[in-house]
């Protein structure tokens, strides 16, 4: 072993334009730094952390007393939400990506028995589990779930509500429905849907369970909180099985965000060390969300996702996403194959743009807090400096043509 001390690490300013994480907010920053050396039962700390609980409520448009927030990103909070899974439990999973995938793989390992574990560890064949497998870039319908639930009838059924391994939307509505009529518990990876769509969970009384995360919609860092919601009924299954965790037990979870016995109560009880400055950037990115609005937020990625999407088909890519934060597309014909290639030079270049991470190979454009026109059109110039350095013609004044002709041509650009 050689000792070295390495030099103090420095990480550069890059353009996120990737499926997340987003540009946290300058907003969110500030709180995150800003925030004094306080321990996790300090009582501005606590409070903060009741605050966040109810401005979560309103954001995720939900009763459900156990809403709050987990530690970490996106995989703690769904971890959280299947631990109510036990061995053996029958379950339904529709896959139609990379992270429907890895959810599928984390309900085989929550509901396969010891001697499934024993004999495959890492990728457990549950037989409890029944994974239907969409085609990357096919959106999951509420036909194929009510199908598939009527046919299995499971105690709970997932989905992803936007797969961002593709960019597709799935069918929430029918999801709820099919759920809600056979029966059946419904969770849902909302992971990359909260603060960009605007809906209400209350609204899909089929679902019983929801995840999501903090960097992408809510434009927080990650490895702050993770939102999770759950009814009632949730809550009742687990307490008649347990669970398997005593961290991600969302029971034992809730009672530092000042949730006991079903009810919220006054003062948050130690569950884990939280970290003041974590628990401000979040209270910081969730005052924003609402501020914003989410039907304003909601609106606004939509149009703007349609300038890039309309930018890139202009320069003879062809979109096959339909998430109003993602652009998930093919190079024009003759750069097929070429993807990663491209990914890699303008990652070099600080444009942190992404490929897909399963098959078919695709590359991904995101928006994720870069809601105006000068950063669009940045994001559509650098994407258009990188097909020309591979060799593409790129229309450069029919690109500026669209940009001003979505945005309005002012006097003083
Ligand atoms: C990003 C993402 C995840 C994983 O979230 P992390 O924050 O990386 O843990 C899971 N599901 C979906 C749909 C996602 O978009």
């Amino acid at each position: 072993m050689t000792f070295q001390i390495f030099p103090p690490l420095e990480v550069p300013e890059t353009l996120a334009a990737g499926p997340g994480p987003g540009n946290t907010d300058a907003r969110v920053l500030h709180a995150f730094a800003n925030a004094g050396v306080a321990d996790h039962m300090q009582g501005d700390v606590l409070r903060g952390m009741i605050e966040c609980k109810h401005m979560l409520r309103n954001i995720w448009g939900t009763d459900n007393t156990y809403t709050f927030a987990v530690a970490g990103t996106g995989w703690s909070a769904l971890d959280t939400m299947f631990s109510a899974v036990m061995p053996g439990d029958k379950v339904v999973a529709f896959t139609n990506g990379t992270f429907s995938g890895i959810d599928a793989l984390t309900l085989r390992i929550k509901a396969a028995t010891p001697e499934e574990h024993a004999a495959d560890p890492l990728d457990p064949k549950a037989a409890s589990v029944t994974v239907i497998q969409i085609p990357h870039g096919q959106p999951v319908t509420g036909k194929m779930v009510a199908a598939a639930v009527a046919e299995h009838k499971p105690k709970w059924v997932f989905m992803a509500h936007w797969e961002t391994g593709s960019g597709r939307i799935n069918d929430l509505r029918g999801f709820s429905d099919a759920c809600e009529r056979y029966g059946a518990m419904g969770l849902i990876d909302a992971v990359s849907s909260l603060g960009v769509d605007d809906f209400s969970i209350d609204d899909y009384p089929g679902v019983v369970g929801w995840a999501s995360c903090p960097q992408k919609g809510l434009c927080c860092l990650p490895l702050t909180y993770a939102p999770v919601s759950f009814t009632d009924a949730y809550i009742e299954t687990l307490k008649t099985t347990g669970a398997y965790t005593y961290v991600h037990n969302p029971i034992f979870e809730a009672r530092h965000w000042g949730i006991a016995d079903g009810q919220d109560v006054e003062k948050g009880t130690y569950h884990r060390t939280h970290s003041g400055y974590a628990v401000a950037a979040f209270h910081e990115s969730l005052r924003l969300t609402l501020q914003e609005g989410l039907a304003r937020r909601s609106m606004s990625y939509r149009t703007h996702e349609k300038v890039l999407r309309d930018a890139v088909t202009e320069m003879g890519c062809q979109v096959t996403s339909d998430m109003p934060s993602l652009v998930v597309l093919n190079l024009p014909p003759e750069l097929a194959g070429r993807e990663m290639e491209l990914v890699q030079n303008c990652r070099a270049q600080g444009f942190g743009l992404w490929p897909t991470l399963s098959a078919p190979v695709q590359v991904r454009i995101g928006i994720l807090n870069q809601l105006n026109r000068e950063a669009v059109s940045q994001i559509v110039r650098l994407f258009a400096q990188a097909l020309r350095e591979l060799g593409a013609d790129v229309d450069q004044d029919a690109i500026e043509t669209l940009l001003d002709s979505r945005y309005g041509t002012s006097i003083a650009a």
